[in-house]
């Protein structure tokens, strides 16, 4: 295990994949999302590993992820969902949000059933549930025979890995194997739904998948939960995570390049410290002239889609270059890919 594979998603890659997740063990597996540490719901062994290998706390519950055959088996969709606990129009939500979003970055936060291990669901009443669309997750899936628990597979609290390279970087020596499958297309975790006391759908943690979409299909409106700390039900909640290891501070709304800004925010020891600077489009040569330190854009001209794309890995690139803190643009959006960016960089910022 010190060394940690990095394979290409061959059949026997995938044949070892399976085979390793059967018998307790723990697989780095490509998403659309991000990547994910993969094991069998039904290994409590394997479980464990996700944990420990994370060094993720256990009052994390995790995303059970399916491939389209087992979604679409009743029998076993019963093993972990309480439908007897559905009202008959909150069934009819659950079938109208699979019919439309899976596979895809949807992740539905459901009733568990008993047979559902309480390590996966962190205690909680509740599964959350997904299947998606990454042909080499479906595969592997497939081939475990078994639902896959898969958080991120990045150290607890740190940048969620969007490449085989940064899942290696994240947790070489403690994961038996990685599959590659290139680059993920969506960079963002899922959108989290999940159903309030009253019955109503509440996003959990914003995605690529918006309230306004979701609402638009289900023909109701859907929530964005507001909660106070108190009341976190999932570490996707909680401040500081996603984090960069260097202080990262939010541009304020209206910033131009050329506009001074605070020297040193962070307050370091070190006399003239430097910044580094993520922002959501441009050239990086046009911007060099007026800001002094490395600059990572993410996209030619603000598209969200690749903002989110390459958001995860270029904080990566951030984190690893000479600054010594960051900037990040923040989008002002408060709703779609741009809100669910701006999450992410709100919590990396720990603001
Ligand atoms: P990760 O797979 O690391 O991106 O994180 C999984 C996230 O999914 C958790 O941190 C929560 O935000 C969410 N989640 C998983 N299970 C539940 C659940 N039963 N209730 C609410 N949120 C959940
Ligand atoms: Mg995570």
């Amino acid at each position: 295990m010190s060394e940690t594979p990095i394979l290409k998603p061959t059949a026997s890659a995938l044949a070892d994949a399976a085979s390793l997740l059967q018998s307790g063990d723990v697989v780095a597996m490509p998403t659309e999302t991000v990547y994910g540490l993969a094991a069998s719901l039904w290994s409590e062994a394997g479980l464990m590993r996700i944990f420990t290998s994370k060094e993720r706390p256990q009052f994390d519950p995790l995303i059970v992820h399916l491939s389209t055959e087992m979604a679409a088996n009743p029998k076993l969709m019963a093993e972990l969902v309480n439908f007897e606990t559905l009202s008959p129009s909150w069934k009819k939500q659950v079938a109208v949000l699979t019919a439309a979003f899976w596979p895809g970055p949807l992740t539905l936060v459901l009733p568990k059933t008993a047979k559902v291990p309480d390590l996966a669901t962190s205690g909680l009443a509740t599964i959350a549930l997904r299947v998606p669309a990454h042909p080499v997750a479906q595969a592997l899936i497939q081939a475990a025979g078994a639902p896959l628990a898969a958080p991120s597979a990045n150290r607890f609290g740190r940048i969620s890995p969007t490449t085989a390279q940064a899942v290696f970087e994240e947790l070489v020596g403690r994961i038996p194997l990685i599959l590659d499958g290139g680059p993920c297309e969506v960079g963002l975790e899922s959108t989290v739904l999940g159903w309030d006391q009253a019955g109503r759908p509440q996003i959990l943690r914003p995605g690529q998948i918006s309230a306004t979409e979701l609402a638009a299909v289900l023909g109701c409106e859907v929530l964005e939960a507001t909660l106070h700390p108190a009341e976190i039900q999932a570490p996707g909640m909680l401040k500081n995570h996603y984090a960069p290891l260097k202080p990262l501070f939010l541009l304020p709304p209206d910033w131009q390049p050329g506009q001074v800004l605070p020297e040193n925010p962070a307050g370091l020891l070190n006399p003239s410290p430097q910044a580094g600077y993520l922002l959501l489009a441009g050239e990086p040569q046009a911007l060099s002239g007026q800001l002094n330190g490395p600059i990572f854009t993410l996209s030619p001209h603000g598209e969200r889609d690749l903002c989110a794309r390459h958001l995860f890995a270029a904080l990566r690139s951030l984190d690893a270059s000479e600054a010594d803190y960051l900037w990040a643009e923040l989008p002002p959006e408060s709703t779609g890919l741009g809100h669910a960016i701006a999450n992410r960089l709100r919590k990396a910022a720990g603001v």
